[in-house]
Order: C-alpha cells, then sequence, then structure tokens
C-alpha cells in the first residue's frame, strides 16, 4: 500500500508520544494512555473541525527540536511499514516547528535526519500554511524546498495546509509562482473546507496534485477536466467524514470519480488523529461504497503514477503492486 497524504504532527500515536516525551524530558499531560489517547484523536463522534484541529496542540510541543522531529519521522515510518505501507510521502510544516528557536532550514535537516534511520521508502513533502501574516515564512519554505529538492529520498515537493476557509488559495499565489519558476513539484490542500474554485486555482497555479479535492463535485465541468487531464486526487475519507468536509458520507462522491475516470489515491491525512491507518481506509470505502479487489489495485496503481519519486522508482512500485502490495 501507498500513503501520500500523511501529516507528521497528525501522525502522533499515543505510543509515538510517549517515546517522543521520555527522549525530550517533555512530561505528557495525561494521566493514563486512555487520556493521552483523549488529547491525540479525535472520537467517532468527532462534532466539529475545531475538536480536530485542537489535537494538534501535543503533537506540535513534542515536535520542536531536532532529536525529536528526527525520531518523529523514523517512527512514523516504521508504524507505517508495520502496517504494511510500501512507499510513504510525509508532509509538515517547517514554520510551524520553530517555538524553540529552530530554523526552517534546522527543521527540515532534522527530519532529513530522521528519514535516513528507517528503510521504508519515503519522501517529504515541506508545507506552506495558511495565514494572512507569514508570507515570508512561507517564500522561505519554497527557497528551501528547492535548495533540498530530489528526485527521490528527499524533499520532493512542496503543499499548502490550513484553514482553507479562511484562507483562499487564490492568495498564495506569490508562492506557488515561485515554487513553479524553481520547478518544485506541488500539490495544494483544495476543495476540502472550500468549494471547486479553490481547486480551480489550486490547478492554475499548476498544482501536480489536489489535496482532498472532494468538492470539485459541486462543478461538473470542473470534474471532467480534471478526469481529462489525469490530476491525481489525494482522498482521506475518514478524514474527510470527521472534519465534516462533506455532510452526509453516504453521499461521499468517491464512486462517481471512480466511475468518471479520475485518478483517485486513497489516503490516512492524520492518521494517529483519525485513530486510522491505511488499512481501515480501505475496509471503509469496501464497506461504505462496494469498492471492490479490483477498484483497489487501481487506486494503488494511481497512487503509485502520482507518487513524488523518481520514474524509476514509480516502476518499481507498479510492478510491486501489480505483484499484490
Ligand atoms: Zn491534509
Amino acid at each position: 500500500m501507498i500513503d501520500l497524504h500523511c501529516h507528521l504532527d497528525g501522525a502522533i500515536t499515543p505510543d509515538i508520544a510517549k517515546k517522543l516525551g521520555a527522549l525530550q524530558n517533555i512530561e505528557l499531560p495525561a494521566k493514563d494512555d486512555d487520556e493521552l489517547l483523549k488529547k491525540l484523536s479525535v472520537p467517532e463522534d468527532c462534532e466539529s473541525l475545531n475538536d480536530f484541529l485542537q489535537c494538534f496542540g501535543l503533537p506540535l510541543r513534542l515536535l520542536q527540536t531536532k532529536e525529536g522531529i528526527a525520531e518523529a519521522v523514523r517512527l512514523v515510518q516504521e508504524n507505517a511499514k508495520s502496517e504494511g505501507i510500501i512507499y510513504l510521502e510525509i508532509r509538515f510544516a517547517p514554520q510551524l516547528h520553530q517555538i524553540n528557536g529552530l530554523t526552517q532550514k534546522e527543521v527540515i535537516e532534522a527530519a532529513l535526519e530522521g528519514l535516513k534511520q528507517s528503510d521504508l521508502h519515503t519522501n517529504l513533502i515541506l508545507c506552506l500554511m495558511r495565514s494572512d501574516h507569514n508570507q515570508d515564512e512561507n517564500l522561505e519554505t519554497v527557497e528551501l524546498a528547492k535548495k533540498y529538492l530530489v528526485k527521490d529520498e528527499g524533499v520532493v515537493a512542496v503543499d499548502l495546509a490550513g484553514a482553507e476557509a479562511l484562507f483562499k488559495t487564490a492568495d498564495f499565489k506569490k508562492e506557488f509562482e515561485l515554487a513553479r519558476s524553481y520547478g518544485i513539484p506541488f500539490t495544494i490542500h483544495a476543495g476540502e473546507a472550500d468549494g471547486a474554485e479553490s481547486v480551480k486555482t489550486a490547478i492554475e497555479f499548476g498544482a501536480k496534485r489536489i489535496g482532498h479535492g472532494v468538492r470539485i463535485y459541486e462543478d461538473p465541468e470542473l470534474v471532467e477536466y480534471i478526469a481529462k487531464n489525469e490530476i491525481p486526487l489525494e482522498v482521506c475519507p475518514n478524514s474527510n467524514r470527521q472534519t465534516k468536509a462533506v455532510s452526509d458520507m453516504t453521499k461521499y462522491p468517491l464512486k462517481d470519480f471512480i466511475s468518471k475516470g479520475i485518478k483517485v489515491t486513497i489516503n490516512t491525512d492524520d492518521p494517529a488523529i483519525c485513530r486510522t491507518n491505511l488499512k481501515k481506509e480501505f475496509s471503509y470505502i469496501e464497506k461504505m461504497y462496494g469498492i471492490t479487489s479490483d477498484q483497489k489495485k487501481q487506486l494503488l496503481l494511481n497512487a503509485a503514477k502520482a507518487a513524488f519519486c523518481s520514474d524509476e522508482y514509480k516502476i518499481e512500485l507498479i510492478s510491486k503492486i501489480n505483484l499484490g502490495d
């Protein structure tokens, strides 16, 4: 299996949190495992996006030192590997890891150090953040992405994350013009908390993939365009259920997208916060939407083809999936 959309701070399970706490002498604000789980994840009946966003507080506190970041990257990779992932893309926003004074460059280098410690084939995506007072930080992230960009096994792309409904995709034109001028591939979270227009803007900017993109169903012409131009969608079903990106999951457009030929990929988004993993995501869509094993294989092949990795490794991934990985 392949996970193309996994946030580092959303992948800190209670077990990883305990290890990071011990490593850095940070006392966890929970008296037992139950309380820790509640602090790090949303319950099945997650009520609001706010409940969801509150879960990022503790993970981010544990990700403010070089050792903490490197070890977190390694542990998230090891977790993914143990759950059957053969290729992983981890994303994080360097600017969210500067509370203790690390520079963005140091944050990226720490993550790269962690990457070397695991043998799971993994790449890093650097997130810019949606806000109205951080353009300098975002531009710095793009500059650093250029500096560290490799074809494989390192920094391979940038992304835009954060509150889509509050800060429009269109406001980040300058950042993505720069990324594009440097030839940095990028994905953009769009069509999750905001509508189809946000996805259109992301495509105009030159996004190679779209994070979520589920709300393109609001615009049939755009659905057709995305299918025709084979722009992959990084779909994260349980995250969308919990953040209410789609209010009624029985009307989730997954099957419709697949039948229209859209290159859908299935991902976890925030596996620890959503209490999920890729196996659970696939069981969910099999149960809810009757996704067949042939369709599952197609979804995995879509992910292999959409991966931000070298062409050589893509071929290897495709053949592994054809063999049943
Ligand atoms: Zn995401």
